[in-house]
């Protein structure tokens, strides 16, 4: 736009260079003697009069560009606001009013023109804590409260130019002074730790920070921010309030996880993660009652990366949805053609508790598949269902009235065991393996066991034991009274269900012997 604007000035002054010359040209040269003896040589024609005619014309077409130049330059000035607000709306956050990622790049990366910034300075990442439980808690309201306090404190840190927020929970703020960033870093938390008093509540809110220094941990400057990130990381793993310092063995980390996240998204993009199937074996007849389905990513090497890993890694990168949709939708598939009644386990993570759609996608699966809903099992642990307990109310409630059977998995390893068990419809409690191989050792575990296995029937829910890996273990977890036994003893995952429909039984029976 400066450019079109300094363009017309530029015609302005040609235009008035032009004129100014024409008319001294005309003085020097004595034009006016000229023109009057040709306009008395040709009376007849009239040519005085032609002559000012087009002399007032050309006067009035002068002002007319004059005033069309202005509303231009007018319109310039308009649309150059416009495209600075458009410029300054896609560089900030409206909620903050603070540059966002897109700007920390570009400040990172050095000042327009191209030139790279050398400059020193430290990044501080910063991930609030327990910013949902407010929203979900104490309204939309109050959270964005939190964040503009949030931000508002780190600016009086730092010139809000130097304070980024990432969106959600996350902040970065740089600074330019180097010296001492661990007392910088426990100001942060402070100021972030002071209460935060919104209509009448008082909200403290917790966080977790990494920082990172350029030259000092990390030579490239754009990438300062990704290690301070990964040094937050580090830090949420031990969180709340955890404060770290970037190291270098923190960047072959970064470097590992950022492989992982790119071959698990090629992975989930080509469906070539797949479910193997783990059978669950009734105790008392040793018939195979239904199969777990288990996640089993096989590298083009040919080694298979636990589901431990990837599916948090898929959690964080918000492509869980995608993940257990394809697998559970393969799961209905195989399992469409197993003898009838055999059930379909199905493990749901903590993210999805959070999904309140989770109901509805599950029954367009089931729709599209052809699979009864009765046949289905869902597998929730009870570390997922605290994490966020109202919202996993919701989506559970929403499952049992769709008629889809619950089990509480890895039961014995969270805090709330029992409260749980209280608070839900669940069909079955799955025994953690830790358990069934510590009873046969404890006599205290095995009480726990025993005391278990009857608070479960009593409750009407059926009691099902993980990880049994020996004879002894399913002989005595049969004795206790345990319905249903799964285990390396009775079966391993596998790709396929082999056997004709009926050999099920004769299976299971053949490994108990
Ligand atoms: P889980 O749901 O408790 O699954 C049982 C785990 O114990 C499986 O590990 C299984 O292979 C293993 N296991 C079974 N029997 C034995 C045994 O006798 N001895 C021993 N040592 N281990 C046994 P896996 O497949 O590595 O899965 C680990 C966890 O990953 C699962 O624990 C589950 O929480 C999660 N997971 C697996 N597949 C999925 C999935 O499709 N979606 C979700 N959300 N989570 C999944
Ligand atoms: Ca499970
Ligand atoms: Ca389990």
């Amino acid at each position: 736009m400066a450019y079109f604007r300094s363009r017309y000035h530029v015609a302005i002054v040609v235009w008035w260079t032009a004129f100014l010359a024409i008319a001294g040209l005309a003085v020097l040269l004595n034009a006016h003697e000229t023109l009057d003896a040709f306009f008395l040589q040709y009376d007849a024609y009239q040519l005085d009069e032609l002559f000012v005619a087009l002399n007032v014309g050309g006067a009035l077409g002068l002002v007319y560009s004059l005033l069309r130049v202005r509303d231009l330059l007018e319109e310039v000035d308009r649309r150059s606001e416009a495209e600075a607000k458009v410029d300054r709306a896609k560089l900030h956050d409206c909620l903050t009013g603070l540059p966002n990622r897109q700007m920390l790049n570009l400040h990172l990366a050095g000042p327009s023109g191209g030139q790279a910034n050398n400059e020193a300075c430290v990044a501080y990442s910063i991930d609030l804590t327990g910013l949902k439980k407010v929203n979900d808690e104490l309204g939309q309201s109050l959270g964005d409260a939190v964040i503009q306090t949030t931000a508002s404190r780190l600016s009086q840190l730092e010139p809000s130019d130097l304070v980024f927020h990432l969106g959600g929970d996350r902040f970065i703020v740089l600074s330019k002074n180097i010296a001492a960033p661990d007392f910088h870093s426990d100001k942060i938390m402070q100021a972030i730790g002071q209460p935060i008093v919104e209509y009448g509540a008082s909200i403290e809110i917790a966080a977790n920070l990494g920082y990172a220094a350029y030259p000092c941990d990390i030579d490239n400057r754009p990438g300062l921010s990704r290690a301070a990130e990964c040094a937050m990381y580090v830090a949420k793993k031990d969180g709340p309030n955890v404060t770290a310092a970037f190291t270098s063995a923190m960047a072959a980390l970064t470097r590992k996880r950022e492989k992982m996240e790119a071959s698990l998204k090629a992975a989930i993009n080509a469906d070539a993660i797949l479910p193997y199937y783990q059978p669950l074996v009734d105790l008392k007849t040793g018939a195979i009652v239904g199969y777990e389905a288990l996640a089993r990513w096989k590298t083009p090497s040919g080694s298979f990366v636990p589901p431990s890993e990837f599916i948090p890694l898929a959690e964080e990168l918000g492509l869980i949805t995608r993940l257990t949709s394809s697998l559970l939708l393969r799961a209905c598939r195989d399992a469409a053609s197993w003898p009838a009644e055999t059930t379909l386990a199905f493990n749901i993570s903590a993210a999805q508790l959070n999904d309140r759609q989770l109901g509805l996608r599950i029954l367009k699966i089931l729709d599209e598949t052809g699979f009864p809903v009765h046949r289905l099992e869902l597998e929730v642990t009870e570390s997922a269902i605290i994490q966020d307990a109202e919202s996993a109310h919701f989506v559970l409630d929403s499952l049992v009235r769709s008629g889809i059977r619950i089990a509480l998995d890895d039961f014995g390893t969270g805090y709330s065991s029992l409260s749980q068990l209280a608070q839900y419809p669940f069909d079955k409690i799955k025994i953690d393996r830790s358990f069934i191989s510590s009873s046969e050792h404890s006599e205290k575990q095995n009480q726990i066991l025993q005391g278990i296995v009857s608070l479960g029937s009593r409750l009407g829910m059926t009691i099902v034991a993980e990880g049994i890996e020996r004879e002894s273990e399913m002989r005595k977890l049969t004795e206790l009274g345990c319905d249903i036994g799964q285990g390396y003893f009775l079966g391993r995952p596998a790709a396929n269900i082999t056997g004709p429909p009926g050999s099920h039984m004769m299976q299971a029976q053949h490994r108990r012997l």
